[in-house]
């Protein structure tokens, strides 16, 4: 805890001018960037891991912590990072190159496990999941998105997007017709006998959505979505998460290094040396209306 009081001082200092990715960031949302704690003012002070979610939270990820060994020793990529998500929230954290948001990501979603810490997902902890408890984790309750789109390219577009339900044993029309159902919903019905070579990244992104929501998931991790795209198609997958928070009420996490998600977010966190900035509470309402 020491440590973590004294990493907060240590970030708070480098959240200076000398950083232009936080001016520009204090800049669009109008705060200013300030110290990595735990953002909902109901936890308790003493708060450990292992109190239960509270009203309307859906998830929580406590002082985690990862290493990776390389050849001159051990990199801490992840460093007592700490936050919580509100249902219905939608968070975007910021960070260059190389700061540690896929590895975050990877662990909230539990691809990767952290050295220390604890995630919490409705009262689950995911470090304490047995393989059918992740199994299930993955296929009913977050949907995942990359930034390579990671479509099968030897399964057709329709059939990318029933296949966490064919996992999930779901009978083929059944598949067949809720693919259908969400690929409509991001305007690719057209396309759902293609395969995915013959589509655009833009169009091979929505698909990707399409497939991360088709099981309904309670939850929305995000990798970079734009990444690969060009600024147009960027545009409409910028577009299509908006709407999924706005309309369909989906909580969504996101990590990426481009700033065009800052106008959606409600929250907005910035990743920098393994633990996250973040904007403080008693001045949230305004950003709860981008313009
Ligand atoms: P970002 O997604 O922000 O670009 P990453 O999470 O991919 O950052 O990587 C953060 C750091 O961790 C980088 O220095 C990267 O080289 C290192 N890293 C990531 N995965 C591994 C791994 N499996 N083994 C060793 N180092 C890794
Ligand atoms: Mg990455």
């Amino acid at each position: 805890m020491a440590d973590q009081q004294e990493a907060i001082r240590n970030y708070q200092q480098q959240a200076s001018e000398s950083d232009p990715m936080i001016q520009a960031i204090q800049e669009e949302i109008g705060r200013t960037l300030t110290a990595p704690t735990l953002d909902n003012k109901d936890l308790p002070t003493n708060f450990m891991g292992s109190t239960p979610l509270l009203e309307g939270e859906i998830f929580r990820a406590v002082n985690l912590t990862k290493s990776y060994g390389t050849g001159a020793g051990y990199i801490e990529v992840i460093k007592g990072l700490s936050f919580s998500v509100q249902e219905g929230e939608y968070i975007v954290i910021l960070g260059p190159s190389g700061s540690g948001k896929s590895t975050l990501l990877h662990m909230l979603a539990g691809l990767e496990v952290p050295n220390r810490g604890e995630i919490r997902m409705r009262n689950q902890v995911i470090e304490k999941f047995t393989d059918d408890d992740l199994a299930l984790y993955h296929r009913e309750q977050i949907g995942l998105v990359f930034q390579a789109f990671n479509l099968l390219p030897s399964l057709l577009v329709w059939e990318n997007v029933a296949f966490p339900l064919m996992l999930a044993g779901a009978p083929l029309e059944w598949r067949r017709h809720e693919a259908l159902k969400v690929l409509d919903r991001f305007g690719m019905s057209d396309f759902a006998t293609h395969y995915p070579t013959q589509l655009s990244g833009g169009q091979q992104q929505r698909v990707s959505l399409a497939r991360a929501l088709v099981h309904d998931p309670d939850l929305l991790l995000v990798d970079e979505p734009t990444g690969n795209l060009d600024s147009k198609a960027a545009e409409v997958v910028i577009a299509e998460l908006d709407r999924l928070h706005k309309q369909e009420n989906r909580t969504i996490i996101l990590v990426t290094h481009s700033q065009d998600f800052l106008p959606y977010a409600d929250r907005v966190f910035y990743i920098k040396d393994g633990t996250l900035l973040t904007t403080s509470p008693n001045e949230q309402s305004s950003v709860d209306t981008p313009q």
